[in-house]
């Protein structure tokens, strides 16, 4: 027997639930609304964790999804604090770490994702960090002050922190990364020893085609990092920013299809799971993408907003397929911003627009002559033309020359 009803069971205290919420109301319904969320906070952004909120700039209530009193006014049940330990999608119903059993009529899951973990020696030693929360912000910021910080990771996560840090005077920082040039796995050499050159003049030191090794330490504390290639660099506070693993643990354990490629849930083109009446949304989702034409699993904070959106309209009926061409966005303190539509899996070509000397430039990603993604610093517009060509799947052949000429109009192709 449930001890509550609910129409609709958000499981996970994200974004791609804190919008589904919204959504639900904006689009009319009525029912009751449950947000299960492990986390202390309110829903939140993610990405001022290793930006403004990092650098002290904006406060911890600037980073709440909305104000503590809409939920109220909304009529959402937020739970936080509380997990969700147990669906059972036959039943309709979860057990909450409360001990309550809810039954519900749909349900999304948006555990989101969880930081992967470096087991190497010495991995225990006090000021070692990883950044997924709020809290993990605040130990950072208190524990890098005026010291030798060493990131581990070239990707936005390590870039990000690395320029942060030295942009509010925190600490100095040197980033140990397996990548030749930072960000090079996601936006290609050309893109990434731009954004490198930015966080090099401003003194940040990037050991790049290298690796962690061990951490070295003395009464508990971390002291040196070691690489691969045999550095010892001082390290009185680390970073690791190593990548996510989609937390798929409860929706393993209620049985739904997951994509073992790609890791997440397994969902359609609407975001439906294998479970009659239950969604998938936010990090955790391996869906059908119809924009990109395959399946897709992408961890960004866009993408996790539009797909609570998708998830509202179809647990009222709409059946709606998720149509959005993910959008992610990354600033390097106010050095640079980037932003980007894509995600391109592999590319053959890259053809720059703009220019790189005067920081206002576009890369676009192409393969089989097709658009699979594009960046841009300081050329948003190129970005909704850069949508419209992934969305078509057009073969531009060489009509695709066009796109590194500034004066060719992109509407023409
Ligand atoms: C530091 C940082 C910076 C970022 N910067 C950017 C950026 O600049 N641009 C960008 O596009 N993206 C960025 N991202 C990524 C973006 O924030 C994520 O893609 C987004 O937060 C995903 O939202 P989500 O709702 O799917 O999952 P999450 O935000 O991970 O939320 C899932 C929540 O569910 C909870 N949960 C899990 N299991 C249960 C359970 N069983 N019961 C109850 N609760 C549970 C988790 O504790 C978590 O609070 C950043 C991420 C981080 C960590």
């Amino acid at each position: 027997m449930a001890d509550i009803h609910v129409k609709h069971l958000l499981i996970g205290g994200g974004l791609a639930s804190a919008n589904c919420a919204r959504w639900l109301r904006e689009a009319g319904g009525e029912g009751e609304i449950l947000l299960v969320g492990r986390e202390p906070e309110p829903p939140y952004n993610r990405p001022p964790c290793s930006k403004g909120y990092l650098q002290g700039k904006e406060s911890r209530e600037e980073t709440w999804f909305r104000p503590n009193d809409w939920w109220e006014e909304q009529r959402v049940d937020l739970r936080t604090r509380t997990s969700v330990m147990k669906l059972d999608t036959a039943a309709r119903a979860a057990t909450l770490s409360s001990k309550e059993v809810v039954s519900y009529d749909t349900a999304l899951l948006a555990t989101g994702a969880n930081v992967r973990r470096l087991n190497v020696e010495g991995a225990e030693l006090e000021g070692i960090h990883y950044l997924r929360a709020l809290g993990n912000a605040d130990h950072i910021r208190a524990d890098a002050d005026g010291k030798n910080v060493v990131l581990i990771g070239g990707s936005y996560i390590g870039c990000e922190v690395a320029a942060s840090l030295t942009a509010s005077d925190h600490a100095s920082c040197q980033i140990v990364m397996q990548e030749a040039v930072t960000l090079e796995r996601g936006f290609g050499a050309t893109a990434g020893r731009w954004l490198q050159d930015r966080l090099e003049e401003h003194g940040i030191v990037v050991h790049g085609e290298d690796a962690l090794e061990r951490f070295e330490g003395a009464d508990g504390r971390v002291t040196h990092v070691v690489t691969k290639n045999g550095k010892r660099l001082e390290a009185d506070c680390v970073v690791i920013g190593a990548g996510v693993m989609p937390d798929t643990m409860l929706a393993r354990a209620a049985g739904l299809q997951l994509d073992d490629e790609r890791g997440g849930v397994l969902c359609d083109a609407q975001l439906r799971t294998s479970a009659p009446g239950v969604w998938a949304a936010g990090d955790v989702c391996s869906y059908d993408s119809r924009p990109n034409g395959r399946r897709i699993r992408v961890e960004h904070w866009d993408v996790a907003f539009n797909h609570g959106k998708t998830v509202a309209l179809n647990m009222l009926g709409q059946e709606v397929e998720h149509d959005v061409v993910p959008y992610f966005f990354s600033d390097l303190a106010d050095w640079a911003s980037l932003e980007y539509v894509g995600p391109a899996q592999g590319w053959e070509r890259e053809i720059v627009r703009g220019s790189l000397e005067e920081g206002a430039f576009s890369v676009w990603y192409l393969s089989g002559g097709r658009v699979e993604g594009a960046l841009s610093v300081g050329r948003s517009d190129d970005l909704e033309h850069a949508r419209r060509l992934i969305a078509s799947r057009a073969e531009l052949g060489d009509r695709a020359d066009a796109l590194g000429d500034r004066d060719a109009d992109l509407a023409a192709l």
